[in-house]
């Protein structure tokens, strides 16, 4: 605790989400102390920073933006946004990585973030302490050094830990057989920047998720020859010219060919990998025992909290969401578990339900690496933090407008950002009625 009684905080990474965490935190002086919020680069913004540049930062540490240049939103911003920080009006629905960059340093003057922010800080590792006194017997040490020169490493305490490091940082890429005896360019999306290095070229695209889908419409524009590989259905919308589907890559023969899971062979000169990301939290002290297996993070009660370790949070792990919204709802819920305004079962209990609702999942023949998705399940979940923590839920318009949104995207991937849903009048005054939300 600070002097004065209050929980001090620490909120790792100041992307969408670590803002959103310290903006919440700084609306309630009278409980926690002003957050720390550590940012290893020298910008806020995380995934919306864009970076020319591939491989690694000056300072040797990997880039961590996976951002391309020519990227518009794939959510219309009435409902991307933060519910209590429209985008601008003047602002088309789906709009360039640059308006989102623009949106969080708007986000940081309206609620005085800046200075709460410790650039080029690198934390190196998070360890909890036992401490008489401290929220639930803990206490937190974050040490952190000068992410330019490795210098200055020092460690501060804490009453409670927020990671909210990012996850689309570091590449995932499936085991496929045969994989080192590819001879063309292999590349993750994550090193995608612009199309035109790949005009005419034949690429293999493996993964149709909403990355996949939109880097296989610029390669189109560049007249790439494109195969859409895939283990979904097949789509049924309208493709870009150019892009055909296939099934999975299963093996990479002794001459570089790719074989698909049809026995269809190619040997493209580019294989480039929409596969995803792995979650790390290289900082996390092992005894926390927070593990990652098949792109599940658990044991986390509410896909947020470590049973055994109460006072830290992983903020922003579930996938198919729709973020800003998401870290709103779970920033307040971490708020009204600190400030004890929702108490938590016992670790037993929260141990328990975390079992409950893994098994349930899987009775419903989900895969472990997809229980994170939560997709249209998210109303629920972010409703039922709302109520749990006894603040506002978001109104129904943010899941209406995102599913037909999804449904639009799905029936014309070529044509659904042309979409303007700021005409849209009746939205106006539930986003200002949210306003006056602390
Ligand atoms: P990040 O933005 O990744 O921020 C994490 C921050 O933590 C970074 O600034 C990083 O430097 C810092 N950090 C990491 N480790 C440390 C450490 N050890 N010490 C200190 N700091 C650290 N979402 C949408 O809503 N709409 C979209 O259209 C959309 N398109 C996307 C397109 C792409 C290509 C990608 C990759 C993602 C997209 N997303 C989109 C999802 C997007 O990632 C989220 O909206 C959101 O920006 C994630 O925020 P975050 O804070 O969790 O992570």
């Amino acid at each position: 605790m600070s002097g004065l009684g209050k929980l001090r905080v620490a909120v790792i990474g100041a992307g969408a989400a670590g803002l959103c965490a310290a903006r919440h935190l700084l609306s309630r002086p009278d409980t926690f102390a002003p957050p720390v919020v550590y940012e290893l680069t020298k910008n806020i913004g995380g995934t919306w920073v864009y970076e020319e540049r591939v491989g690694f930062y000056d300072n040797g540490l990997p880039i961590h933006s996976s951002m391309y240049r020519d990227l518009r939103t794939n959510i219309p911003k009435e409902v991307m946004s933060f519910p209590d920080f429209p985008f601008a009006k003047h602002l088309p629905s789906f709009v360039h990585h640059t308006e989102v960059r623009k949106y969080l340093e708007q986000y940081c003057d309206h609620f005085r973030l800046w200075d709460h922010i410790q650039f080029g800080t690198s934390v190196a590792s998070v360890t909890p302490e036992d401490v008489k006194g401290g929220w639930n017997g803990l206490a937190w040490n974050v040490n952190s050094n000068n992410s330019v020169d490795h210098s200055k490493s020092t460690t501060e305490r804490f009453d409670a830990v927020m990671v909210c490091n990012g996850h689309f940082y570091d590449p995932y890429i499936p085991p496929i057989p045969g994989l080192e005896k590819f001879k063309g360019t292999l590349m993750h999306s994550h090193d995608y920047r612009t199309a035109e290095p790949f005009a005419g070229k034949s690429v293999v695209l493996l993964g149709a998720g909403l990355s996949g889908l939109d880097i296989a419409m610029e390669l189109s524009n560049v007249e790439a020859q494109v195969i859409l590989s895939h283990g979904q259905q097949p789509l049924t919308c309208p493709l870009p010219p150019g892009v055909q589907q296939a099934p999975p890559v299963t093996s990479v023969l002794d001459d570089g060919t790719l074989e698909f899971k049809n026995g269809e062979r190619t040997k493209p000169e580019v294989f480039l990998f929409c596969t995803g990301y792995n979650f790390t939290f290289p900082f996390l002290d092992k005894k926390v025992g927070v593990k990652v297996q098949e792109h599940l993070v658990w044991p986390l009660y509410k896909f947020l909290i470590p049973p055994a370790y109460p006072s830290l949070f992983i903020v922003g792990i579930c996938r198919a969401i729709c973020p800003f919204p998401h870290f709103h709802i779970q920033s307040q819920f971490m708020l009204s578990v600190l400030d004890g305004s929702f108490r938590l079962p016992s670790r037993e209990e929260m141990e328990k339900d975390i079992e409950l609702d893994i098994a349930a999942r899987r009775a419903r023949g989900i895969s472990t690496r997809h229980i994170l998705k939560l997709d249209s399940e998210q109303w629920a979940y972010n409703d039922e933090l709302a109520r749990l923590g006894g603040f506002k839920p978001l109104p129904c318009y943010w899941s209406n407008l995102y599913e037909s949104n999804k449904v639009f995207r799905a029936r014309d991937m070529l044509n659904y950002k042309t979409y303007n849903y700021s005409v849209l009048d009746n939205m106006e005054w539930k986003v200002h009625d949210l306003h006056g939300q602390q």
